[in-house]
């Protein structure tokens, strides 16, 4: 497997120079994982990922494969569309939570040449919970009218029934009975508009 180059030491952006870039993968022009940055298995297995997310599985598969719910998949996926059109590499900061942290991250994608696009997730800086939260996706099997829906990119949840959405610290969940969830992109994350990174030299591979 080819390691990819870290892109980092030319960037200009948001991003604090001590923001820890933890994947990267590149697809093709129709989704397909093409490459896997070396550092994935560590990472997938860092978040208690099954072996169905080791490099080697997720190599040749759609993105779409290994993303919940599907608006959070039409989200990522028009993210992609304009990535191409425009030629330019796109970021947005969400979350992604771990039972005892509020993970701020940041997800970057860069255009290369024949389509393809490198998907890179850095984490910009943690915070402990208060108190630790467990959920459970229950995406493939429940609907939003029977449990809480989850936001893909802020992690904010909505109880079934009410149309506010709520910070994840508002609920609470053990290991042994965790909260189920289903994935969507909340509204105000779907209106929110992926920034241009500029100022940032063509990567050389
Ligand atoms: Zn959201």
């Amino acid at each position: 497997m080819k390691t990819l180059k870290p892109v980092l030491s030319s960037s200009i952006s948001l991003r604090g120079d001590d923001a820890i870039k933890l994947v990267e993968m590149v697809l093709d022009a129709n989704n397909m994982i093409i490459e896997v940055s070396d550092s994935w298995d560590a990472s997938a297995k860092a978040g208690n990922a099954d072996s169905r997310l080791s490099a080697s599985a997720v190599i040749g598969q759609s993105i779409d494969h290994f993303i919940s719910g599907d608006s959070s998949v039409m989200y990522l996926d028009s993210a992609l569309k304009l990535c191409r059109l425009k030629k330019q590499t796109l970021f947005k900061p969400y979350r992604c939570d771990s039972p005892t942290h509020k993970r701020f991250m940041e997800m970057e994608l860069q255009p290369l040449a024949n389509g393809q696009v490198k998907i890179s997730h850095y984490l910009i800086r943690e915070e402990a919970f208060g108190s630790p939260l467990y959920l459970k996706d229950v995406t493939r099997t429940s609907s939003a009218k029977e449990v809480v829906v989850r936001c893909s990119m802020c992690n904010q949840l909505k109880k079934p029934g009410t149309d506010t959405w709520l910070p994840p610290e508002e609920f609470q969940a053990s290991q042994d009975a965790p909260l189920n969830v289903i994935h969507s992109v909340c509204p105000a994350c779907q209106v929110a508009i992926w920034e241009f990174r500029v100022g940032r030299p063509e990567s050389s591979d």
